[in-house]
């Protein structure tokens, strides 16, 4: 079927004519049709503009053209601008809010030929490992409905893992992108920071945000950040670094990797499948002639509490400009009912924000007043040098690090939507990477009763294709990224 395609395999068959971009995104909307009443990856599907689009890009390849992602079709989460197309976040507050403009990163697709079927769900304003927290709907997991996609970017990773699409973007702010890549069995690369634009992404945490690429191997991965990546100078932190061959790198050997393997990311109540999968990962590397080196990372545990405080006092800063006056909706019954522009304020985020919003921005603006600035938010600030550290130091022993993404496979629906910390404590193998700023990918490992298991490929600061080449070199000595969910 055509919509089971990686991207590379599409590209192969519409270069050689055997596939046309109006079949191949009539596919992909048919099988949309057919599953996401199931699945509920999509937040909006834009079928018209879709196949709009996959007639431009075959009229542009009949002249000759030959943009990179040229008719290929992608979905997007939620919180990346969409120039005509709705943007929510997955939030009330943004219903019915359609940008002016492309972001940076969805210009850059649209530029490489790229088909947008849609926009997918997401835990509101990216806040949550499960998408239980959008407004909208829970996405399902493709390996078994009954249980959570994870999150934040769980529309894509579901959306990439059920066929719905080629590939899809998400964005990775604590583990965001790599964590539902585990949980839905597909490839998930969240970009060292500064590596791709952040213009347009709607901003959670602003020191973390990072956009980035989720496919159903590697090999689509590298072409999607190849894409995406590089300078822009609508963003103040997007670095002008020039932007390596990544799929030119790929190659099946690991002779002379250095690969690092720190203790403090096993054991620990961790499930033991998921320890053994990554463990037997850990031997066909070596076997592919990399050198593994063990390793301590003391800082580890310290990660979860300082990136809850951190990413919570941006994300207080960030969505104080949703005040019912310059950006969102405004409630009339709050402007009714209301005795001032304080009261409107407080009625509309009271009405516009979902609980889990509230209680970062509680808890954020907690930590950065006064009294408690220094006891919270600056020791937090003090603990994330201590990790980058942790990093810098593992770095400059070992070309990656192998780890583990989640301590488990997915869990249930409903099953740790009462008990926050629960849900917190499933970031602690992704977080720190975020604190430290460089970059990660999570791709498929094996599997313990039917559900996909992850393990991440951890790098240096812009040292993409070093963790893309790890990755692809695993898995071209294993099947598990062809295995598919029945649907
Ligand atoms: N799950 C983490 C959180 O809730 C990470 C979210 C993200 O990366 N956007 O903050």
């Amino acid at each position: 079927m055509d919509f089971q395609l990686t991207i590379h395999a599409a590209l192969d068959r519409l270069r050689d004519g055997s596939l046309s971009s109006r079949q191949l995104t009539e596919s992909l909307l048919q099988r949309i049709a057919d599953t996401d009443d199931t699945i509920k990856a999509y937040l909006r599907v834009d079928g018209e503009g879709a196949l709009r689009s996959a007639e431009e890009a075959d009229r542009r390849r009949s002249q000759g053209e030959k943009a990179p992602l040229l008719g290929i079709p992608l979905a997007l989460k939620d919180v990346i601008c969409t120039k005509g197309i709705e943007t929510t976040c997955a939030s009330r507050f943004l219903q019915g809010f359609t940008p002016p403009y492309d972001a940076t990163v969805v210009a850059r697709l649209k530029e490489s030929g790229a088909v947008i079927l849609g926009k997918t769900n997401t835990d509101e304003f990216a806040m949550g490992s499960s998408t239980e927290n959008s407004s909208y709907f829970t996405t399902h997991n493709p390996w078994d409905v009954t249980r959570v996609p994870g999150g934040s970017s769980g529309g894509s990773a579901a959306a990439v893992a059920a066929d719905e699409c080629l590939g899809a973007l998400g964005t990775d702010t604590g583990g965001s992108i790599r964590q539902p890549a585990a949980f839905c069995g597909v490839a998930g690369l969240k970009p060292t920071y500064g590596r791709v634009s952040r213009y347009g992404l709607v901003a959670f945490a602003s020191s973390l945000d990072q956009a980035g690429p989720l496919g159903k191997d590697v090999t689509d991965c590298a072409l999607l950040l190849q894409t995406m990546a590089g300078y822009d100078p609508c963003d103040s932190t997007s670095v002008d670094l020039p932007v390596p061959d990544y799929y030119g790198a790929l190659q099946p050997r690991l002779d002379g990797v250095r690969i690092g393997v720190p203790r403090e990311y096993f054991g620990n109540g961790m499930q033991p499948e998921v320890e053994a999968a990554v463990r037997d990962a850990l031997q066909v590397c070596r076997e592919l002639g990399a050198e593994l080196v063990d390793l301590s990372m003391p800082y580890t545990e310290y990660a979860l509490p300082a990136y809850y405080i951190i990413s919570s006092a941006e994300a207080s800063a960030n969505l104080a400009r949703f005040d019912g006056v310059r950006y969102g909706a405004r409630y009339d019954d709050a402007m009714r009912e209301a005795a001032d522009i304080i009261e409107t304020t407080s009625k509309t985020r009271q009405q516009g924000f979902g609980d889990e919003v509230k209680r970062r921005i509680m808890l954020g603006t907690y930590t950065l007043s006064a009294g408690y600035y220094d006891a919270y938010y600056l020791k937090a600030q003090q603990v994330r040098t201590l990790i980058k550290r942790d990093f810098d130091q593992a770095f400059s022993r070992c070309d990656a690090l192998i780890v583990p993404t989640t301590p488990t496979t997915a869990f249930r629906i409903g099953e740790r939507v009462h008990d926050m910390l629960q849900m917190y404590l499933g970031d602690i193998f992704t977080l720190g990477l975020n604190l430290a700023g460089t970059c990660g990918i999570s791709i498929l490992c094996g599997f313990a009763d039917g559900l996909p298991i992850g393990m991440q490929v951890l790098g240096g600061a812009f040292e993409e294709a070093t963790i893309l080449n790890v990755a692809y070199a695993y898995e071209q000595a294993t099947a598990w990224h062809l295995q598919t969910p029945e649907l």
